[in-house]
């Protein structure tokens, strides 16, 4: 492996190709041997040419969560995951922190919220707005055609967010829509897809466990370069803003979950070795038809994503035009740490596979050209916990060093029975009480708290003296909605 950052010792080994490590020695010795064997195991997996473990890394299914994984020729399921699409978007409102420093109005916010876009495993929406409502046709419409203009009338989107999104919409596996719509017709005749209805009527909620909402209020950083490139990505200095993560819910799940079954059945019935021993590193070479599949349910769990994430933050904002009326807002991104993108590398295209990874291009690289941050270099969305705060990063040059990738949080460092074994509800609690971060939840869920996460800001630093991004501003919490 080459740990790279901090420092830069070699540590060659005979047998193994080269893996890229970035974090500092503190963050380095949080990688467990299994997070290392998962790394090692997918950087030999068929195809792959290249792996980037993050600060964040921990293990994960088949590959760790918080690594980057490069395929020219393969397609690899378990580091997308089960949660196809998972993502976070900001949206900045105009309004001063000063405005919700009352902890009435904090709770009026979140009952109006939480009346909108419910959180819990299975929930569906309960939008305020009927003509929100998703039936059969508009669901349909919606996981082959993503953030398109007609879906975003249909559910009262502004059709000026698609232009702050990392991906809008995906097509399937050859580049067209209707690839999706015949994929689509096979899959609503399997018996697992009989819920399609239901499923679509998860729109515009997050879902249980690590997804939340967060109220924000954003501190850009002190230099020159943050305030200009604050200004290009549309945040307002001591004012409010609104951080969501979540995916793709039952859809992407019933889809990565069929996925699994099928391709590692296929694997056991004709004797391929799975890499490692691992079914979980089960893959497809591209161009074959498990592949194609692979790639177009993919691409209709994405959409299923990424129209979610937008519909949450129309909710998000009818919520505090409610208690605030008048008040405006802008999403400033939307960006996934949970998906295989084609993007061009050393002049051919390759499969990157990023899992709890987020994509990091600077200003000036060729795959920005025609959006809105061609010259800045994209907004970079990283939780990391309410306590510490969260951040949002700019790539620099150096990112080419982590094949355009950063860590996607902190990243956990207590797996959930540890942290419910070994942390102290109420002194979790006080914490949150001594910060005056609100929560929709009586009791905070321990296994989620701050601690259960790694050091984020030595992750941070991690991430920093590698060169590979810069901060721009902190995000410190007001309120949070989970589960
Ligand atoms: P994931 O569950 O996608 O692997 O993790 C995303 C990241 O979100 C975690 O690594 C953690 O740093 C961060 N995170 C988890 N819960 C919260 C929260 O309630 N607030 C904030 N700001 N970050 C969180
Ligand atoms: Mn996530
Ligand atoms: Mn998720």
């Amino acid at each position: 492996m080459i740990p790279t950052g901090e420092a830069t010792a070699m540590l060659p080994t005979k047998t193994t190709p080269p893996i890229k490590v970035f974090g500092t020695p503190a963050i380095r010795e949080t990688f467990d041997d299994l997070c290392l064997q998962q790394a090692v195991n997918s950087r030999l997996a068929p195809g792959v040419t290249d792996l980037v473990l993050n600060p964040d890394a921990h293990c994960g299914y088949g590959a760790p969560v918080g690594c980057v994984m490069v395929s020219p020729t393969h397609i690899y399921p378990g580091p997308v995951g089960v949660d196809i699409k998972c993502s976070m978007s900001l949206l900045q409102l105009d309004l001063p922190a000063e405005a919700i420093t009352d902890r009435k109005v904090r709770r009026e916010l979140i009952s109006q919220i939480c009346r909108r876009t419910p959180t819990g495993a299975g929930k569906g929406q309960r939008h305020a707005e009927k003509s929100r409502h998703v039936n059969r046709t508009l669901g349909r419409q919606l996981v082959v055609e993503g953030a398109s203009e007609d879906v975003c009338r249909a559910l009262g989107i502004p059709t000026s967010w698609t232009y702050r999104c990392e991906d809008a919409f995906h097509l399937g596996h050859d580049e067209t829509g209707s690839a999706l719509e015949t994929r689509l017709e096979r899959l609503l005749t399997r018996r697992d897809m009989s819920n399609f209805n239901d499923k679509m009527k998860q729109l515009g909620s997050y879902g249980g466990g690590n997804h939340f909402g967060e109220c924000e209020v954003v501190h850009v950083a002190e230099n020159e370069r943050a305030r200009k490139v604050a200004g290009a990505f549309g945040l307002e200095d001591g004012k409010v803003a609104f951080l969501s993560h979540c995916g793709s819910r039952g859809f992407g799940h019933n889809l990565a979950s069929g996925q699994f079954r099928q391709l590692q059945g296929k694997f056991e019935q004709w004797g391929i070795p799975f890499p490692a021993g691992d079914r979980q590193l089960v893959y497809a070479p591209l161009g074959s038809d498990e592949a194609n599949d692979y790639l177009d349910d993919m691409a209709l769990g994405a959409n299923f994503a990424t129209v979610n994430h937008l519909l949450i933050n129309a909710l998000v904002l009818e919520a505090f035009q409610e208690v605030f009326p008048g008040t405006k807002g802008n999403l400033v991104y939307f960006i996934s740490h949970n998906i295989a993108r084609k993007e061009i590398m050393d002049d051919r295209p390759v499969w990157v596979h990023r899992k709890g990874a987020t994509r990091a291009i600077p200003g000036g690289h060729h795959a920005l050209a025609g959006t809105p941050f061609a010259k800045t270099g994209h907004p970079i969305l990283l939780p990391g916990n309410p306590r510490d705060g969260s951040v949002v990063m700019v790539a620099n040059e150096g990112a080419e060093a982590s094949c355009y990738s950063v860590n996607h949080g902190a990243g956990r460092v207590l797996g959930r029975r540890h942290a419910k074994r070994v942390l102290d509800q109420s002194a979790v609690d006080s914490e949150f009480d001594d910060e005056d971060i609100l929560s929709n939840c009586r009791r905070y869920p321990i296994d989620e708290a701050p601690a259960a996460y790694k050091n984020f800001n030595e992750v941070l630093r991690s991430v920093e003296s590698a060169g590979l991004a810069s901060e721009v501003a902190r995000l410190k919490a007001r309120f949070v909605i989970k589960d």
